[in-house]
C-alpha cells in the first residue's frame, strides 16, 4: 500500500541517519542498579534524581490513594474529577514553591507536557509575542505552535540578544519562557537577569524548573528559591516524574495567574483529572523531599555531580559544564555517540545516546544523569568503562 510505503522510506532514512529510537524495557523498578531487557545494569539515564521513584514510603502513599480514592479520577478538574488529594496537593505546593510572588497559589496536571502546553497558551494568545531559549524543552516550543504567538527564539542565555528583541518587539502581551535546568546541557537559566528584563519590559516571565525543582535551594524548593527570586511577573513550573519520583506537573504562581489558567488553559479543561491516588503519593513525596531525607540526598547528589565532572573533564570529549545532575559528554556525530553508548552497555553501562532533534546537528551526547540512589563505586565503574573505550589519550 502507498501510505505504507511512505512511512517505510521515511523510517529508513532515519535508520540510515542513526536517528532511529528504540526502547529498552525495565524489569525492575527504576532505580540506579535495574534490569533492563534482562540484564543486571547501572542506569544513568533516568531522570530520577533523587532516587525516589521506587521509595517504599511512595509506593505505599500510592497504594493508600488507591484506597482512599479508586483508581480513577472519573473526569475533568473542572467536571467532577477534582478529588481533595488534588486540592491538598495545590495547598501544599503552593507553600512549597510559591515563596516568589505574594498570594501563591498551584494548579497540577497529569503531565509536564500539558502544563506547559496550558501556560504558553493561557498566558501568549495570537498577537502575543513570545521569547524563548534557543535550547528550551519541545514541551515549550509545542505550546508556543499551538498558541500561535509570534515566536522570537533568541540564542541560548543571551540576555542581550534578548533584550534587543524585546527592544524592537511593541506587541501588547509579552511572555519570555525559559528551562530552568536546560534539560540537556544540564546548564542553568541567568534567572536573576531574566527577572530584570521581564520587570523592565512588562512581560511574564515563565520558568520550567522540571530538572531543578527538589533538587535546586534550601529543601529543594527549587531554582527560583535557589537565586532567591520575587516578582509577580513569574510563573513557575515543576514537575513530579523527576526528582519528585511519582509523575504529573504543577503551576504556582500569583492566584490570579491560576484563576486564569483555570478558566481558559485547554490543556487543563479538556482532559481527565490525574487518579487521586497519584496526587496523594506526590504529597508523600513532598513531605520526603522537604525533610531530613531530602536534605541527605541532596548532599550525596552534590558528591557525585563533582566526581563526575572530575571524570568527564579527563576524556577527550566536551563535558559541558554543569552544575547539576544532568551531566553531558559531547561526542559530535550520531554514529560516534551510539558506538560509545554502545561500548558502555557491554560493560553494563546504561548510558542513554541523545540525538537530534532533542539536541542540534553535529552535538550529539551522552547524557549521564545522576541520581543520589548512585554510589560513588558506580562512578568508578564509569570511569573505568570510559577508560576501556579508549577515551583517554
Ligand atoms: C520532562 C520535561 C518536561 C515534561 O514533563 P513530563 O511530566 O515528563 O511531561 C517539561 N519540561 C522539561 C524541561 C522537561 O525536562
Amino acid at each position: 500500500m502507498l501510505l505504507l510505503d511512505t512511512l517505510h522510506e521515511g523510517l529508513a532514512d532515519l535508520e540510515a541517519r542513526g536517528l532511529t529510537r528504540r526502547r529498552r524495557i525495565a524489569d525492575t523498578p527504576c532505580a540506579a542498579r535495574m534490569t533492563v531487557d534482562g540484564e543486571a545494569i547501572v542506569g544513568f539515564a533516568s531522570n530520577d534524581y533523587l532516587g525516589l521513584a521506587a521509595h517504599p514510603r511512595l509506593s505505599e502513599a500510592l497504594a493508600e490513594g488507591a484506597r482512599l480514592y479508586g483508581a480513577g479520577s472519573g473526569g475533568s478538574h473542572l467536571l467532577g474529577g477534582h478529588s481533595r488529594a488534588h486540592a491538598r496537593l495545590e495547598e501544599e505546593l503552593a507553600a512549597f514553591a510559591g515563596g516568589f510572588v505574594d498570594a501563591p497559589r498551584a494548579l497540577t496536571f497529569s503531565t509536564g507536557y500539558m502544563s506547559n502546553l496550558a501556560t504558553v497558551t493561557a498566558l501568549a494568545g495570537r498577537g502575543a509575542a513570545l521569547f524563548s531559549d534557543a535550547l528550551n524543552h519541545a514541551s515549550l516550543i509545542d505550546g508556543a505552535r499551538l498558541a500561535r504567538a509570534d515566536v522570537h527564539i533568541y540564542p541560548h542565555a543571551d540576555t542581550e540578544a534578548l533584550a534587543a528583541m524585546l527592544d524592537a518587539s511593541d506587541a501588547a502581551t509579552k511572555v519570555i519562557v525559559t528551562d530552568a535546568v536546560f534539560s540537556m546541557d544540564g546548564d542553568i537559566a541567568p534567572l536573576p537577569r531574566l527577572v530584570e528584563l521581564a520587570e523592565r519590559h512588562g512581560t511574564w516571565l515563565v520558568v520550567d524548573d522540571a530538572h531543578g525543582f527538589g533538587v535546586l535551594g534550601p529543601q529543594g524548593r527549587g531554582a527560583l528559591a535557589q537565586a532567591a527570586l520575587r516578582s509577580p511577573h513569574l510563573v513557575y513550573l515543576c514537575t513530579f516524574g523527576k526528582a519528585a519520583g511519582v509523575a504529573g506537573a504543577g503551576v504556582v504562581a500569583h492566584e490570579t495567574v491560576i484563576e486564569w489558567l483555570l478558566q481558559r488553559a485547554r490543556p487543563y479543561i479538556f482532559t481527565t483529572a490525574a487518579p487521586p491516588a497519584v496526587a496523594h503519593a506526590v504529597s508523600a513525596s513532598l513531605a520526603l523531599i522537604s525533610g531530613e531525607e531530602g536534605q541527605t540526598r541532596r548532599q550525596h547528589l552534590a558528591g557525585l555531580i563533582a566526581r563526575t565532572r572530575e571524570i568527564l573533564h579527563e576524556t577527550p570529549w566536551r563535558a559541558i559544564d554543569s552544575p547539576t545532575a544532568v551531566q553531558p559528554l559531547v561526542v559530535g556525530s550520531n554514529e560516534d555517540t551510539l558506538a560509545l553508548a554502545a561500548h558502555l552497555g557491554e560493560q553494563g553501562l546504561w548510558v542513554p545516546a541523545i540525538r537530534p532533534p532533542t539536541v542540534p546537528a553535529g552535538t550529539s551526547r551522552l547524557r549521564i544523569s545522576l541520581s543520589a540512589g548512585h554510589g560513588f563505586d558506580d562512578l568508578d565503574r564509569l570511569q573505568a568503562a570510559l577508560v576501556r573505550t579508549g577515551a583517554f589519550a
